[in-house]
């Protein structure tokens, strides 16, 4: 018998492996087999009996690692799928679906083997580690630690020699008894006003039919979205099928896990990234067991192993987060989507600022769109004032950072007792450091963007690479002192904010306060308790955190998105302003959001202000309409990349003629141009981007690219329906 297994290589199809006599192998299992000198994990996506060509060395499977499918042919089918719409190989795909399986958790136990105590060992770093082995077993990385890196190809050389045994322990296969925590649910469900009893009878008629229906629910901030959400899984329990809801950042929702804890006890498994791999590994298996039967979790939940998916819920759809940034490139709205119709299942996107293309798909009655135009219990929307930075600016010390308006209006919430958002989309201190002889702006040597400034660890760093370089005294330029710093990021607004009000409790939330795990739960729960007067915050204090007894927000600034070189600028920039905005006046006072901007009149804003969605949508649309951008094209996007900008160059030039030859008059093609980040890391880009009018011509003109290996030290990425363009 042969096994077709899938393996995650970039551009590999399935390759063919005996399977040992007298073992047992189904389709989804994960196995061990030999590529070239390494050993590599995959899937069994399909056995046969006889071969339908000869293959010459056929090799045989090494190891299976399951007694049952890890995958079950739906997610099977659902990888091929994914593999043939964003160009990645079958393998990757799969690989996105069991993290725990191709990056195995737990402890790897390497070990001599029988084998090598007759065996004439090896010369060089082989032999020093197989003497090492005599002395009992070691885990991977500390032979790693021992042997320097160059010793994991050296460990796969003895492994394929059969001189060394790698013994991989996958936690969760085997639970002891007794070590879950029975929680019992403590939570009922309050009563529904009408939107929201509309909106539930709709899905709930949907789930009774049993066949697939898509749905839009657009309820403004605090309009209750997730109760309606919650009595929706509710019903999908009760006819014995399983749900899945997707939130942006697991780690920012707090309440809605506690609320699905409350609500549905040890049935629900909550996937988040806050988790051990172990535990991780734990909740996936019972979810693969059919023990959890409502699973929450970020972008990859989407792949929950459960066994009969009636419901998926995708909460705050239009957020990016969806999108993963690395091959595979998949955007897991999407594949909610393209689950629940191969299951007959229903879709329920969720959002008070819906992405353009959702909202278009609601228009053309590719989803039932629901409203709730109004927050519970009667509570009001936030008043929404534009603050004009313009007349703020004072002739010698440029724009203030606080307007007026917002130190009294923080003034007030202090005197009061009650809590203020800041919100900026900059992490750092100052985002630009200059010098003031030459006007030059610091840049990152391997990036081609400017070095940020933090105060807190007194560096500059670059947000791109990583790399950290202490204040320079001097221009590298002109050789000028005293490089002056420029804009403001959240440090600075902390900073400042500090000296207005020295008494104020003030907490950060950004990307550099919560690096330790656990950090960013201690922030928001501190805040949640009252322990803290005003969060600064990026974008973070944006995502669907309610804090009742917050009355102000402030953005700092409404204008860094908006003139960003995307096509999103506009809508991205809408989205935040109305979020953030929706955290003020969630409990019973009402909420004011001073929206700073020196784009009074940018009609993004003033229809942010007024929170008009449907009217922004219009606008916009007829914007993407005119410069035929999605929804109505289909974009990819391909970078080429080298440390030799030359190679880069003729890399992009190659991959565009062949695009250009494959397109016909509804696709466009664009550049090659150097990409808007044109350098990061030491790495030159080049950019093309494909614009088509259909799914199928476009995957059309991307068939020119089947075979094309970039020479050596050039890179080729291709993004499918690209979420970033920069
Ligand atoms: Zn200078
Ligand atoms: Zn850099």
């Amino acid at each position: 018998m042969f096994a077709e297994i899938a393996l995650a290589v970039p551009g590999l199809k399935p390759l063919t492996y005996r399977i040992p006599g007298g073992e047992r192998v189904a389709k989804g299992m994960r196995v061990e087999v030999p590529l070239g000198r390494r050993i590599l994990t995959g899937v069994v996506v399909d056995i046969t009996g006889h071969l339908p060509r000869e293959i010459r060395n056929l090799k045989s499977i090494i190891k299976i690692m399951d007694q049952e499918p890890a995958l079950t042919e739906e997610l099977l089918v659902l990888g091929k799928w994914m593999a043939e719409y964003y160009y990645c190989s079958w393998g990757e795909a799969l690989g996105a679906m069991l993290p725990a399986a191709y990056k195995p958790v737990g402890r790897e136990m390497i070990s001599r083997t029988e084998l090598a105590k007759q065996a004439v060992l090896p010369r060089g770093t082989a032999r020093r580690l197989m003497e090492r082995l005599s002395q009992g077993a070691l885990t991977r990385r500390e032979l790693l630690r021992n042997f320097g890196a160059g010793a994991a190809r050296v460990l796969n050389e003895l492994h394929s020699r059969g001189l060394v045994n790698v013994e991989i322990k996958l936690p969760g296969t085997r639970r002891q008894p007794g070590s879950e925590n029975h929680s019992v649910p403590t939570d009922h469900p309050p009563v529904l006003n009408p939107h929201q009893t509309t909106a539930r009878e709709c899905i709930w008629t949907a789930l009774d039919k049993d066949k697939y229906a898509a749905f839009l629910l657009h309820g403004v901030t605090g309009s209750g979205k997730t109760e309606v959400y919650l009595q929706a899984i509710a019903h999908t329990l009760e006819q014995g099928r399983d749900a899945i809801m997707l939130v942006p950042e697991i780690a920012l929702t707090t309440h809605i896990r506690a609320r699905i804890a409350a609500r549905f006890g040890d049935r629900a498994a909550v996937l988040h990234s806050g988790l051990s791999l172990k535990e991780r590994a734990e909740a996936w298996s019972r979810i693969h067991q059919g023990e959890a039967r409502v699973v929450l979790g970020a972008r990859s939940a989407v792949f929950a192993p459960v066994k009969n998916l009636g419901l998926i819920v995708v909460d705050e759809e239009y957020e990016s987060s969806y999108k993963q940034e690395d091959a595979p490139r998949y955007q897991a709205r999407d594949l909610a989507a393209v689950r629940a119709r191969a299951l007959g299942a229903v879709l329920v996107l969720g959002s008070a600022t819906p992405a353009m293309e959702s909202y278009f798909n609601a228009r053309r009655e590719r989803y039932t769109l629901l409203n709730l135009p109004e927050r519970v219990d009667n509570k009001k929307m936030p008043e929404i004032r534009i603050v004009d930075m313009l007349r703020e600016i004072s002739p010698r010390k440029g724009p203030p950072l606080f307007s007026r308006q917002l130190l009294d209006e923080l003034e007030k919430r202090l005197a009061t007792g009650e809590q203020s958002i800041l919100f900026l989309n900059r992490r750092g201190y100052a985002p630009l450091v200059m010098c003031p002889e030459c006007r030059r702006v610091i840049t990152c040597p391997d990036c081609s963007v400017s070095l940020v400034y933090h105060r807190v660890d007194d560096n500059l760093r670059c947000h791109l690479c990583g790399r950290t370089s202490p204040p320079r005294p001097a221009c590298p330029q002109c050789g000028a002192a005293c490089l002056r710093l420029s804009g403001a990021g959240t440090q600075r607004v902390e900073e400042e904010l500090r000296t207005y009000f020295p008494s104020a409790r003030i907490l950060r939330l950004d990307q550099d306060t919560i690096k330790k795990r656990g950090e960013l739960e201690k922030t928001l729960e501190s805040f949640g308790q009252g322990r803290a007067d005003i969060l600064v915050g990026t974008q973070m204090v944006a995502k669907g955190m309610d804090f009742p007894r917050v009355t102000l927000v402030g953005i700092i600034s409404a204008d860094t998105a908006l003139h960003l070189p995307d096509f999103r600028a506009e809508e991205r920039t809408f989205q935040i302003v109305v979020q953030v905005a929706g955290r003020a006046g969630r409990g019973g006072r009402p909420g004011l959001v001073l929206v700073q901007t020196m784009n009074v009149a940018h009609p993004v804003i003033t229809l942010a202000q007024s929170q008009n969605y449907p009217d922004f949508f219009e606008r916009e649309i007829e914007q993407r309409r005119l410069l035929n951008y999605p929804p109505y094209a289909r974009l990819a996007s391909i970078i080429c990349r080298s440390r030799n900008p030359q190679a880069a160059w003729n890399l992009a030039q190659k991959v565009s003629a062949r695009l250009k030859r494959a397109a016909g008059p509804q696709d466009t093609i664009l550049g090659p141009a150097p990409s808007p980040r044109e350098r990061v890391a030491r790495e030159t880009r080049f950019q093309i981007l494909i614009k088509s009018t259909s799914h199928v011509s476009r995957s059309r003109v991307l068939g020119a690219l089947k075979g094309l290996v970039p020479p050596s030290g050039s890179k080729m990425a291709l993004d499918v329906d690209p979420q970033n363009m920069l």
